[in-house]
């Protein structure tokens, strides 16, 4: 041990990110009787005033440190994907919408871990394990949003395929603070939802069930550690291959000159979202600090082969004010899959990225002249949701989601740090769906709306998406994969992937569902400290699901 460190900075286990994978590992961890430490670069949101009030509050709302702006919503644009991410205390549940559908078969069957379980067999019990600790339950309240689709349902002829969503909310009475409903009193207080349609600028309101409120919080109780504001920019194993431990460097993240500081554990648990593990590790790589880690890092990145399109009432009689984010689905067909997003009143930030012109050319040239054509068709319309008093409060966002495949890869840049997204041989993301567009003008007529899309998109001609995923997929050895079926890292003892960068294959829904349940999978192979007083207690490290967890009835 060197001189610098002593017994107070030496952890079990260090956590990198504070997000879905990460806050599961960091309770399941704590129970096992492990000392563990979460390292969060985001902020921790603690009182209401803390979140943005609308997403014009740029300070609060976006992640751009480099302007100050320490925010809960980071905006990347890489040559073939733009991307929404959440950064803070809780990773993105502070913005997402907490809506939490199970995939279907198809995800199971596919990919690079297809062959390494009987999946939906082995995740069911934990997928009823994350849906308890989410708080998961169906939407009651039907909100404006949610009786727009059930006129695009019939428009469809698919009314049996129309389903209220199921999300991590408290519905209890909307605005009255009660004791801990979901864990027996030892989580936090909270508040019934009031329906303000507003979940992704984060929830001041103490309703949504983020990974704060229920997880790391219930972790903390343990004595985990959560420490904010820093950022993980070094991994070094003790030895060739870790089974001597880990050194973690951090640093403040808004100084790129402030001290570095060290931590070290016997192991390490990467959970920084597929931005911050993947680049993470494609950096340790490169510098020959892991060098054993599989040549698959970094490839199969996918999307949920998502479209996200804004529709925009244009005479301000439609507003989409009420209900929970994204209260409704439909599943068009077994690969198809579509949710109204609300922004909530106030929220108008997206108009500053959005065109309202719908132009799927296949390249920038033909997209320009689209626009030209677009807009000489309906030069008023356009004026008017371009000008739309409360964007927010007159649009809904198409979130459009499909099972089928499309992947790409990410590379370390030639220069600097940071990644760059290429493209393999294979099907690559799709930028453009005609499918969503059609639902998109139906939409329109629906609401008397204009449909729009991301500037970025048109300028780029890249899918864009909320849901990445992939980038350290399972595989049965390190030629096939980066960490194994359990979550195990090839070549390095104690090292583990939790987060959105494990999934292996494209769940064609919204995602946090299925990182909690493979999350908690993975957790359950990891044994009990050994002379902790859970393992005397019960006596075993061969965990059964019901013993496994305090939380689980
Ligand atoms: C607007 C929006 C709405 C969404 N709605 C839904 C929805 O309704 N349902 C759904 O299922 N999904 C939704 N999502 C997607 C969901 O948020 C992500 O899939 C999920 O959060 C990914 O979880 P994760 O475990 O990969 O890590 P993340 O939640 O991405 O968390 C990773 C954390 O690690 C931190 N970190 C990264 N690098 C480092 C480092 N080097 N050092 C320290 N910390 C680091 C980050 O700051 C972040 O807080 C939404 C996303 C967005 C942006």
């Amino acid at each position: 041990m060197s001189k610098k460190t002593n017994n107070s900075d030496t952890y079990d286990y260090v956590i990198v990110g504070s997000g879905f994978g990460g806050s599961v590992s960091a309770l399941r961890l704590s129970e096992k009787g492990y000392k563990v430490l979460v390292i969060e670069k985001g902020r921790w949101y603690k009182n209401e005033d803390d979140f943005p009030k609308t997403s014009w509050d740029l300070r609060k709302y976006l992640w751009l440190p480099s302007l100050g702006w320490k925010g809960l919503m980071k905006i990347s644009q890489f040559a073939h994907v733009g991307i929404l991410s959440g950064i803070g205390v809780g990773g993105g549940s502070l913005v997402y919408a907490s809506t939490l559908p199970i995939p279907n078969d198809k995800f199971y069957n596919s990919g690079s871990w297809k062959n390494l379980a009987n999946w939906k067999e082995e995740l069911t019990p934990y997928y009823d394990l994350a849906y308890k600790m989410l708080g998961a339950k169906k939407v009651d309240y039907e909100g404006e949003a949610d009786k727009v689709w059930k006129t695009l349902v019939k428009d469809l002829g698919k009314e049996a395929k129309y389903e209220r969503t199921k999300v991590g909310v408290f519905m209890g009475e909307p605005g009255t603070e009660v004791d801990d409903p979901y864990f027996d009193g030892e989580g936090p207080r909270r508040k019934g939802c009031i329906y303000c349609a507003s979940c992704s600028i984060g929830c001041r309101h103490n309703a949504k069930n983020s990974l704060d409120k229920n997880y790391l919080y219930l972790a903390q109780n343990l004595g985990c550690e959560i420490m904010a504001d820093s950022l993980v920019t070094a991994v070094n194993p003790l030895d060739k291959n870790g089974a001597s431990g880990y050194e973690i460097t951090y640093r403040n993240t808004y100084s790129r000159i402030g001290k570095r500081k060290k931590v070290r554990a016997n192991g390490v648990i990467f959970s920084g979202g597929v931005l911050g593990t993947v680049e993470l590790l494609l950096e340790m790589k490169h510098k020959n600090i892991l060098p054993k880690l599989s040549k698959r890092l970094g490839m199969f990145i996918r999307t949920n082969s998502e479209s996200l399109l804004t529709v925009t009432n244009l005479n301000g009689t439609k507003s989409f004010t009420d209900g929970v984010q994204i209260g409704s689905i439909i599943h068009t067909d077994e690969n198809t899959h579509i949710e109204p997003n609300t922004l909530g009143t106030g929220n108008g930030f997206a108009r500053i990225i959005t065109f309202p012109i719908l132009a799927f050319g296949k390249n920038l040239p033909i997209r320009i002249w689209q626009h030209f054509i677009e807009f000489a068709k309906a030069p008023i319309d356009f004026f008017k949701a371009f000008l739309v008093n409360d964007f927010g409060r007159h649009t809904i966002v198409l979130l459009f989601m499909q099972t089928l495949e499309g992947t790409m890869s990410f590379k370390k840049k030639t220069f600097g740090r940071g990644m760059k997204s290429v493209l393999g041989k294979g099907e690559k993301p799709k930028a453009f769906i005609p499918f969503a567009k059609e639902i998109a003008h139906k939409i329109e007529h629906i609401i008397d709306g204009k449909a729009g899309q991301q500037v970025l998109q048109t300028v780029f001609g890249s899918a864009s998406t909320a849901h990445i995923l992939g980038g350290c997929c399972m595989g049965e050895t390190s030629d096939e994969g980066v960490i194994d079926r359990d979550n195990k890292v090839f070549g390095y003892h104690n090292m583990y992937v939790f987060d959105g960068s494990m999934i292996s294959s494209n769940p064609g829904v919204n995602p946090s569902l299925s990182i909690t349940a493979i999350a908690e999978h993975g957790m359950s192979k990891i044994p009990f400290k050994k002379d902790s007083i859970e393992q005397k207690m019960t006596g075993s490290n061969d965990l059964s699901n019901e013993k496994f967890s305090r939380h689980i009835n």
